[in-house]
């Protein structure tokens, strides 16, 4: 496509659908006519890459995940298609400002964090090298919330992103699926055989909206499907709709429409809420039927189904595609358990995202008895069998058989569930793969040892990259080629050049300019001035307790005190910006955004310390604030307390833009420091084993750092001593689960160790030739972060699917 005819048809797009020359045209009516532009080009490729899947009869995958955290795509999708550059170049022709273009698109906000993030990545990976692999997801009407800062405060306003029409899905009511809820299951025997019928049941109808998932340089477009409650029309055979009735009918739909009204705002942590489990259900239940209905029309015996479908289920939230999958084979197909469950568990497999006991779901038994009857059945037969199985062919386990059982203690461990009914269950990072098989999981692995492996995370390079990163993308492009763009490993040719001052010079240039532009943006958003030549040193992800936030305040603080009592002293100016929303529940989170602000106000305002620190937080961390962040780093700060962060996805987000780390040997940033070597990153802290080893020891005692070091306690006074506010209760929910609770996550015990390699990364900022060296070195080895990467792990290692091509050409 070249300029001229790109220009054409935007023109006659804008013509035929608001009837305006370009001249007259809104930005948002230039962004929809170009995303109709991109979705007719994009139709006929998705046709035809369906009837390819469909005549060759290949395998095909498909990511059942409760969260796809997008972000926009009208800008990836250009690229993707290599249209990028005419319709910037045609945008301007017509006097439009094409970042202000694309801003017209929402984020599509179905996340809340690295889980959703990661799945939309694999989405991106998965088109991109042309295998046939679909997500399932729930199209909610409202995303994660919209995070508004008043007066240092987190509020949460809704995120109504589908305010204006969007702009890439297609509702396809005609393939609407029934999901039934409640009643109750009555075992009866037909033809002499056991069946089981359920009555008295709430129909929910889920309505999917296709998205075409467009890979890079490939006519080849996968399917986002996502799920939409409605109500039927007639749920209760009304004769008329009348009186009572009527309200009765008012009232159904209402409570139908609430399934798919909202996500659920919580990150690393499980709501027992009745509401999530009908999201879950649904999820599940529309997915896995619409699966077997396409599977069914191709008229292959079901014993076939574990040779044509893999379903990965993300984290426990779908587990209940194993009890769904039984049910159908058995209730509906008619199947016997045996085969049933032989089937099943060969096309259902597992990745598992947390240690943390808080995130682990379990639900109580009364609840699933009663908003799922039949399955309940089903789990109840799954564990007795599972019980059994332990008790006569593994003796070793026979006294952990109440720690593993699927339903205890009044409730059904999901984890649990997913471990027994799948054929595959992976960690995201090797840590967190090795933590699972000798700790948490460990019984199960000892029963099933073959079932596990790693799949060490990644991200798309082309969205982190290619896309947030224009002008590094370019420097590369001159100085390797092209070739990283589809073959990210590549990028390690950059190697060659880590020490060529005319590389870092660039390198550097690039870093300028995009610090520069982020500065305008804080200064534009904020009202911040922060000096362009200082180190920005970034702190971007969820709000949490384990992430330890607090630590890099506490550092904050502590340089902060030390600048004034010294005010001459020799110091490179740093500017800290965070990025972080809070569950709107989790109240310790929301304290210490308060304190970030708080101390963020008093040390941008006060003159003693003029450019020397800058702290900044950035109201509502998303996926395309994140595009314009991660590029000007410097500094990614990746502080977990060890073992507590699976894998992380944005410490690999922020070396591929050549930002340093500043980690715990925690997550995937162990592989992270294998891949550049340690003098490539900036490693403290207690190791995993050592937090182990004082979780069983019971040997931490925090008031013993807070008594023996005076900057600690200097900072930690001032959290209640009225330092900051006249209102002297605002932090001290903080200082108590410090010194009373006594810091769970070993901010006391691990200040000293950051502050040391704080003091070593301003030392190594001096030297910029060296710094630039590292960060080039950190580019050169992001390659193996790409998602495509992990996707071909996946692809090879558990599904078993391979690339086949639709080609125009
Ligand atoms: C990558 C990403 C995350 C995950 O960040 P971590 O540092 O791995 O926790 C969360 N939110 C958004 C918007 C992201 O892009």
């Amino acid at each position: 496509m070249n300029k001229e005819t790109f220009a054409a048809q935007f023109q006659e797009e804008l013509l035929t659908t608001f009837s305006k020359q370009p001249d007259e045209a809104t930005n948002k009516e230039a962004f929809q006519a170009i995303a109709l532009l991109v979705n007719k080009e994009v139709n006929s490729n998705w046709q035809q890459t369906k009837q390819v899947h469909l005549s060759n009869d290949e395998k095909q995958m498909y990511y059942f995940s409760m969260e796809f955290l997008l972000g926009r795509l009208s800008e990836t999708n250009l690229l993707n298609h290599g249209w990028y550059d005419v319709c910037c170049e045609t945008l301007k022709e017509y006097d439009f400002n094409p970042a202000e273009v694309f801003q017209e698109e929402a984020d599509a906000g179905l996340g809340n964090g690295g889980l959703g993030r990661l799945a939309a990545c694999f989405l991106d990976s998965l088109a991109s090298l042309n295998l046939p692999g679909h997500g399932i997801g729930i199209r909610y009407k409202y995303g994660l919330f919209q995070q508004k800062m008043v007066n240092g405060y987190q509020v949460e306003l809704p995120d109504y992103w589908l305010k204006d029409d969007y702009m890439w899905e297609t509702k396809r009511s005609e393939k609407a699926i029934e999901v039934h809820f409640g009643g109750h299951v009555k075992p009866a025997y037909v033809d002499n055989k056991l069946v089981f019928e359920h009555y008295d049941y709430e129909k929910v109808l889920a309505v999917p909206y296709d998205v075409p998932i467009v890979g890079y340089a490939t006519d080849n477009v996968n399917t986002l499907r996502l799920w939409s409650a409605e109500s039927t029309n007639n749920p209760f055979h009304f004769n008329s709709v009348q009186g009572k009735d009527y309200y009765h009918y008012l009232d159904y739909k209402r409570s139908v429409e609430k399934i798919s009204e909202f996500l659920y705002p919580d990150d690393s942590s499980y709501e027992g809420k009745l509401l999530r489990l009908k999201q879950q259900y649904f999820l599940v239940s529309a997915g896995v039927q619409s699966i077997l209905n396409q599977f069914l029309k191709s008229n292959q015996p079901l014993n076939e189904l574990p040779n044509k479908i893999s379903i990965q289920i993300n984290d426990t939230h779908p587990t209940l595609v194993i009890p769904e999958l039984m049910r159908l084979l058995m209730d509906v197909h008619g199947l016997g358990w045996d085969l049933a469950w032989e089937l099943t568990t060969k096309t259902v497999a597992y990745t598992n995202h947390t240690t943390l006991s808080e995130a682990l779901e379990k639900w109580p038994e009364e609840m699933v008895r009663k908003l799922l009857p039949r399955h309940y059945l089903i789990i109840e037969e799954i564990n007795e069998r599972f019980c059994q199985d332990i008790w006569f062919n593994h003796p070793e386990l026979r006294d952990q058989i109440a720690d593993m059982a699927i339903i205890s203690y009044g409730q059904i461990h999901m984890a649990h569930l997913a471990m027994v009914g799948s054929f595959s269950v992976n960690g995201v990072a090797k840590l967190h793969t090795d933590i699972l098989k000798d700790r948490v999981m460990k019984p199960f692995y000892t029963m099933y040892p073959e079932r596990f492996s790693n799949k060490t995370n990644g991200i798309t390079h082309r969205r982190w990259l290619l896309h947030a990163n224009p002008e590094l993308a370019s420097l590369l492009n001159e100085t390797i080629g092209k070739s990283w763009i589809q073959e990210p490993k590549e990028l390690i040719n950059v190697l060659k050049y880590v020490g060529d001052s005319s590389f870092q010079s660039e390198l550097a240039r690039v870093k300028k300019k995009n610090k520069s532009r982020l500065a305008s943006y804080i200064n534009h958003k904020h009202g911040i001035l922060v000096d362009e030549n200082s180190i920005f040193d970034v702190h971007i992800k969820r709000l949490h307790g384990y992430k330890r936030q607090l630590l890099n305040v506490f550092h904050i603080l502590h340089l902060y005190h030390l600048y004034r009592e010294n005010p001459s002293m020799n110091c490179t100016p740093r500017t800290f910006i965070f990025g972080a929303k809070a569950a709107p529940s989790y109240h310790f989170a929301k304290h210490v955004i308060k304190l970030i602000t708080t101390v963020a106000d008093k040390i941008n305002h006060d003159p003693a310390i003029k450019d020397k620190l800058k702290v900044v937080f950035l109201e509502n961390y998303s996926v395309s604030l994140a595009e314009k962040i991660i590029p000007a780093s410097d500094v990614s700060e990746q502080i977990s307390t060890a073992s507590k962060e699976a894998s992380g996805t944005g410490n690999m987000k922020l070396m591929m833009n050549g930002a340093l780390t500043l980690g715990t040997q925690d997550g995937a940033n162990v592989e992270i420091g294998a891949a550049v070597g340690s003098d490539n990153i900036f490693t403290f802290g207690l190791t995993a084993d050592e937090v182990f080893e004082y979780q069983q020891s019971e040997k931490y005692k925090a008031r013993d750092y807070y008594n023996s070091d005076f900057r600690l306690r200097n900072v930690i006074d001032q959290l209640i001593n009225q330092s900051f506010t006249q209102d002297d209760v605002e932090f001290k929910d903080i200082y108590y689960s410090l010194l009373f609770n006594n810091d769970e996550y070993f901010v006391l015990r691990d200040f000293d160790s950051y502050v040391e390699a704080q003091q070593l990364i301003e030392q190594t900022y001096r030297d910029q030739s060296s710094w630039l060296k590292k960060s080039a070195t950190n580019i050169a080895h992001s390659g193996k972060f790409s998602s495509d990467h992990t996707i071909m792990e996946y692809a090879n290692e558990i599904w078993n699917i391979s690339s086949s091509q639709y080609s125009k050409a």
